[in-house]
């Protein structure tokens, strides 16, 4: 890492163990200091809100609970099309929309690093409440080239903080990025797939995967395809089962799927 940002990384580090977050990531509101002790990261409105909406576990789609029949076979269609490869099941936190969007535009795009704590800790409440177990994370790494550029991998920050509520280890280096591909935002399904076809390598070594369940961490998920991805490439050190987790997944619109970097 560029000493720059090590120098800023331990600088945002001090501002947070001094000053934590307050605020809710998703209405802005205040969050109680016992709360904030815990690592939450969402008010108790915001949280009950999200627990409106139910995760598809096959494609990572939120679909609310109020959704109409039309929406539901809107679904049902894509959900069926779309089998993600080597995947065993997914879950993320929340809609990608309105402030979770922004918060991930300002992690990823803006260097608002401090995002990821309370963003990696409610992601690991999430994956809490689907009660399946895993042994360790794999963030899903960038390629080298972007990693000079932005200076931290996003996925690398969020899985370190999940890793510390669920009492896992985090592998960065396990999986390597070693071919850089396009952004996937202006890309329909079958474009980004062979754009991250064989983007992603296993780490030679990494015999201690074999018969474990992996957790593989982005910021977003898709159509999949780059979950898929690696999780192809990981298939070599055999693990038992790989699950895809995310801060976001697609949410279901009343006539389509809203589109969004991946
Ligand atoms: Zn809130
Ligand atoms: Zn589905």
């Amino acid at each position: 890492m560029h000493i720059r940002q090590t120098v800023y990384q331990f600088i945002y580090d001090v501002i947070e163990l001094i000053w934590p977050s307050n605020h809710c990531l998703l209405c802005r509101g205040l969050i109680p200091a016992t709360d904030l002790l815990l690592g939450v990261g969402l008010c108790q409105h915001c949280r009950h809100d999200l627990a409106a909406y139910n995760c598809c576990p096959n494609c990572a789609t939120f679909i609310h609970c109020n959704a109409t029949p039309e929406q539901l076979a809107l679904h049902h269609r894509f959900c069926h099309s779309s089998q993600v490869q080597g995947i065993d099941a997914f879950i993320a936190l929340a809609p990608y929309a309105g402030q979770m969007r922004q918060n991930l535009l300002q992690l990823k795009y803006h260097g608002q690093r401090r995002l990821a704590k309370p963003l990696g800790r409610e992601i690991a409440r999430a994956w809490q409440y689907t009660g399946w177990l895993a042994d360790v994370i794999i963030p899903v790494p960038l390629h080298a080239e972007k990693m000079k550029q932005r200076g931290y991998n996003q996925c690398d920050l969020l899985a370190k903080a999940c890793g510390e509520i669920l009492n896992l280890p985090v592998l960065p280096n396990a999986l390597q990025r070693v071919r850089a591909t396009d952004v996937q935002n202006k890309l329909n399904a079958e474009e980004r797939k062979s754009n991250v076809e064989a983007a992603f390598a296993c780490e030679e070594s990494i015999e201690q995967l074999a018969g474990k369940n992996v957790i593989l961490l982005d910021d977003i998920i898709t159509t999949g395809s780059t979950m898929s991805a690696c999780a192809i490439a990981l298939q070599s050190a055999r693990p038992a089962a790989i699950y895809g987790l995310a801060v976001a997944g697609k949410l279901l619109k009343t006539n389509s799927f809203e589109e969004f970097a991946d």
